[in-house]
């Protein structure tokens, strides 16, 4: 029998999982991912559909348990002997990866209200886990915890300080993804401890400003909504627009944080689609100004972050869009012309790890981004290690 460590990241609409040996937890046996939940849900493994026994209105709860099920007697040879989840808060405390107890649960569905689109589906796969196999150790790995080297001002809000001390401060997101991309900044930049911007373009987008691999500042804040367009969320939003829905539009908060952070946008401003691919092949206007204020928000944020850097070296592109779409990466490329990025329009077109000329100014990369990988470490570090418990 071989050990192995299994990787859950449970999101609102989708579950991906991984099987990795535990021997070298880089060597990944399964990678899967069940998605359309409430709509019908899809099975995908190692790049191939399968079919879901399950109804259509089938729980997160429902599939979780299906999935252990199924991992536990397809996996002949392989022993589940550790569990790692992205967990998407983990508010001030969490700063690390943490062996899950019962305590640590407890703190961390206390910081469901910061995420609540995330965070307990995050908890439902540590409760799966725990139902199958109650023996093994979990670890719990923060999307936020990356951004804690942030200096102390680019985590606060100008808001009373009583709030501030109260835990309202910016978060950030996203921090598995970048923390696996500053892994792999010295595999294809000349200077990766230099000043480098990381944009995550997927359904959730957001870019984080790097210098020496650390996370020095973020476009997301208090909750994943803030910062770039997302494909249903609105991102960056004066805080007066909710004012206006709540009292003169006689909105209900349920009602303006559903058309905030799920009918907002580009499927919003597009009417049409959140995908991004259904918007450039359509011909609509308003799939054109969707993809316009996109390209036009991402711009206007690399320019803040490279303010917050002093300047930038490297632009790396990576998630669903940043790794596929040549377009869109060409359009926010010409948008960095002032900051010297000269873009190679064959190497872009192949999404070649370098995108920009030799002569460019700034140097721009597309890296595959691998929440999953990161995780596998991580749990393998923690749990093959003798680490104290964190209560
Ligand atoms: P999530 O945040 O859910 O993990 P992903 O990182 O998978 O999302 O990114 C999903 C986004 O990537 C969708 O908007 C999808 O349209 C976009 N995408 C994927 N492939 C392409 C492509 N070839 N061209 C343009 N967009 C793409």
């Amino acid at each position: 029998m071989n050990d192995a460590t299994l990787v859950l990241n449970a999101g609102s609409s989708s579950i991906k999982y991984a099987v990795y040996r535990s021997e070298t937890p880089t060597e990944c046996l399964v990678h899967g991912q069940i998605d359309r939940i409430g709509l019908g849900p899809q099975h995908r493994s190692n790049g191939t559909d399968h079919p879901l026994p399950l109804a259509s209105d089938a729980t997160h709860s429902d599939i979780l348990d299906w999935l252990t099920t199924h991992l536990a007697a397809n996996t002949p040879g392989l022993t589940i002997a550790a569990a790692g989840h992205r967990v998407v808060h983990g508010g001030q405390d969490f700063v690390a990866p943490t062996l899950v107890t019962g305590n640590v649960v407890a703190r961390l569905e206390a910081l469901a209200p910061l995420a609540p689109g995330h965070q307990p589906h995050n908890l439902a796969g540590i409760a799966a886990i725990a139902r199958r196999w109650p023996n093994i150790p979990q670890v719990a790995c923060f999307d936020t915890a990356f951004h804690r080297t942030q200096p102390q001002i680019a985590q606060m809000f100008a808001i009373p300080r009583a709030l501030t001390d109260g835990g309202v401060l910016r978060y950030g997101f996203h921090g598995l993804s970048y923390h696996y991309i500053s892994t792999q900044l010295p595999t294809h930049l000349d200077n990766p401890d230099g000043r480098v911007v990381v944009a995550h373009l997927g359904n959730g987008a957001s870019m984080c400003a790097l210098h020496n691999r650390q996370s020095v500042a973020t476009t997301m804040g208090f909750t994943a909504i803030d910062g770039l367009v997302m494909g249903r969320r609105c991102g960056e939003l004066d805080p007066g627009v909710i004012f206006y829905m709540l009292r003169d539009l006689n909105m209900t908060v349920t009602e303006v944080e559903t058309q905030l952070s799920r009918e907002s946008g580009l499927l919003g401003v597009s009417g049409i689609s959140s995908d991004m691919r259904d918007l450039l092949a359509s011909d609509d206007p308003a799939a054109k100004d969707a993809i316009d204020l996109f390209v036009y928000q991402a711009c206007k944020k690399i320019g803040a972050l490279a303010a917050t850097l002093g300047g930038i070296d490297a632009l790396v592109f990576t998630g669903g869009i940043g790794e596929n779409s040549a377009p869109i990466r060409d359009r926010i490329l010409q948008g960095c012309a002032w900051l010297g990025a000269k873009i190679d329009h064959r190497a872009n077109a192949q999404a070649a790890p370098r995108i920009t000329t030799p002569d460019s100014g700034l140097s721009a990369h597309v890296i595959p981004t691998d929440e999953e990988g990161i995780i596998a470490q991580e749990t393998r570090a923690l749990t093959c290690a003798p680490s104290p418990l964190v209560e």
